[in-house]
């Protein structure tokens, strides 16, 4: 018999830092499924960036399970942990401190692919002028370096760097937070056209419910690293049952 796992699953997760004095998560549970974008919204400091983390097991839970497709990736080694990293990428807020200020786009770009093994120069060249396409910037950018970019081509290129491995899930901790109005509706909108266009998963962190309403399909409320609310975006927002939900709404207007 066949089991249909969710794509990504978090079960009861629970962390804590300082030798478990201070509980920064507990009991975070959520599914997501191919193809769909799970907001997380919460105010700074509420867990999203820990959560993160375990996700991509940077960090260990102390309770609880992450499972991929029903497999928990802190039990793969070797080639099955690196057929798993290339599956989950990662985008961070701070666009030019997530890319090594040394290297050009095109270094930048290759670097993931020559971590998985790739050699041939040629190949590598083509993926990652395929990367700069899809984020919509042209080949003059190959040779820039990040101090010559502004904070929303850097982003770009973070989110090629990203897809360069040709993921199924992409994190995204506050990927607009630091980009002014416009360049965040840019930004968002390509995201959107690229999940479309590559069947992408996304996990959605932001302390911005507009950001998470232009883009989720279900959000999970994190308050003091718990969960206060969850479901689709027009329930959650249409008709919340939590009065912290209703005051992020009231002040996001
Ligand atoms: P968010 O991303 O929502 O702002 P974080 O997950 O970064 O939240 O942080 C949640 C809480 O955990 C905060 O109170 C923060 O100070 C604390 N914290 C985060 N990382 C560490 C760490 N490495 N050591 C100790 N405390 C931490
Ligand atoms: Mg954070």
């Amino acid at each position: 018999m066949s089991v249909a796992w969710p794509f990504l699953e978090a079960r009861e997760l629970s962390r804590s830092y300082v030798r478990g004095r201070v509980r920064v998560l507990s009991g975070v549970s959520f599914r997501l499924e191919r193809g769909r974008t799970l907001g997380i919204l919460g105010e700074s400091g509420s867990g999203k960036s820990t959560l993160v983390r375990l996700l991509l097991g940077l960090l260990e839970p102390h309770a609880g399970k992450v499972l991929y497709e029903g497999v928990d990736p802190s039990e793969l080694r070797g080639r099955e942990r690196r057929a798993w990293r290339r599956r989950v990428q990662a985008v961070f807020q701070d666009p030019a401190g997530s890319l090594d200020p040394r290297l050009s786009v095109e270094s930048s770009l290759a670097e993931p692919l020559r971590v998985q093994g790739w050699r041939d120069r040629r190949v590598i060249r083509e993926r990652v002028e395929e990367a700069l396409d899809a984020v919509e910037l042209t080949r003059a950018y190959l040779s820039r370096r990040p101090h010559q970019m502004s904070g929303g081509e850097c982003q770009r290129v973070a989110i090629a760097r990203a897809l360069v491995l040709q993921p199924e899930l992409i994190v995204l901790d506050e990927p607009v937070s630091s980009l002014d109005l416009v360049v965040q509706a840019q930004v968002l909108n390509l995201l959107l056209r690229l999940q479309l266009d590559k069947g992408l998963s996304y996990i959605l962190v932001s302390h911005d419910l507009k950001v998470i309403r232009h883009l989720a399909h279900d959000v999970l409320v994190l308050r003091a690293g718990q969960v206060c609310e969850a479901g689709p975006c027009e329930q959650v927002f249409g008709q919340p049952t939590h009065p912290y939900t209703r005051l992020l709404i009231e002040t996001s207007l």
